[in-house]
């Protein structure tokens, strides 16, 4: 094989490799992507948090109608006991009784207000974790193609990397490094030659040159000054 004939099957195995690096790395992002998931689950945090509160404040509640109704009680037992006498007291009694009536009346109201909400925060919580069990699901699922998927990319890579290897250390080093040197500069540094064109810029190369390529000399394009390869 001619020398611009080595380096250009050293190209095809940069490609082959930059392909192949290119397609890792998307399955490693794919991978790491679980952005749905974490928002589900501190979706599913805050509104279990909320639930306990909106818990919280209906016991509360709930315990402050009872103290209400009981004192209501005691002072029913007072009025309709037949104990108290004094008419002033029995006035008086009377007014505390309906200040009462009506305090339970707006606690029993807020009570079922608080009811509801929790009812509301229940069944958010239960669609949350349904839809956290399906992208958990789904999460296991993806894994479990793309795993294999990124081992099997990497056995590639390395033998890729290794045939690479042994190619390079073939070829002349300074032809190498002028390889290298185009490549940083050009993404490719070798450019076929067909029908006198370089494929590299399109330019028509002189017939001297491309005769020269064809013989075996390392001979670069004088436009994109990429070496030329002849078949
Ligand atoms: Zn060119």
């Amino acid at each position: 094989m001619s020398l611009a004939g080595q380096l250009y099957k050293l190209q095809q195995l940069d490609v082959e490799l930059q392909g192949k690096q290119q397609e890792l790395s998307e399955v490693e992002n794919q991978l790491s992507d679980n952005k749905a998931l974490a928002a589900a689950e501190s979706r599913l945090a805050s509104q279990k948090e909320g639930l306990e509160d909106a818990r919280k404040k209906q016991k509360n509640s709930d315990w402050e109608l009872e103290d209400l109704q009981e004192k209501n009680k005691q002072i029913s037992s007072k009025l309709y006991s037949g104990k108290t006498k004094d008419p002033k007291e029995l006035v008086n009694l009377e007014k505390e009784a309906q200040g009462l009536k009506s305090q339970i009346r707006a606690k029993e109201d807020a009570l079922l207000g608080l009811m509801s909400k929790v009812e509301e925060i229940e069944s958010e919580v239960k669609t949350t974790t349904g839809e956290l069990e399906r992208l958990n699901k789904e999460w296991e699922q993806k894994q479990q193609i793309l795993r294999p998927r990124k081992s099997e990319i990497e056995v590639t890579l390395a033998e890729l990397k290794g045939e690479r290897n042994r190619l390079a250390a073939q070829i002349d080093s300074e032809a190498f490094r002028l390889y290298e040197r185009i490549r940083l500069a050009r993404g490719q540094a070798v450019a076929k030659v067909e029908r006198g064109r370089c494929l590299g810029c399109h330019i028509t190369v002189p017939t001297s040159q491309w005769q020269k390529a064809r013989a075996g000399d390392l001979i670069q394009c004088n436009n994109c000054n990429r070496i030329l390869y002849l078949e």
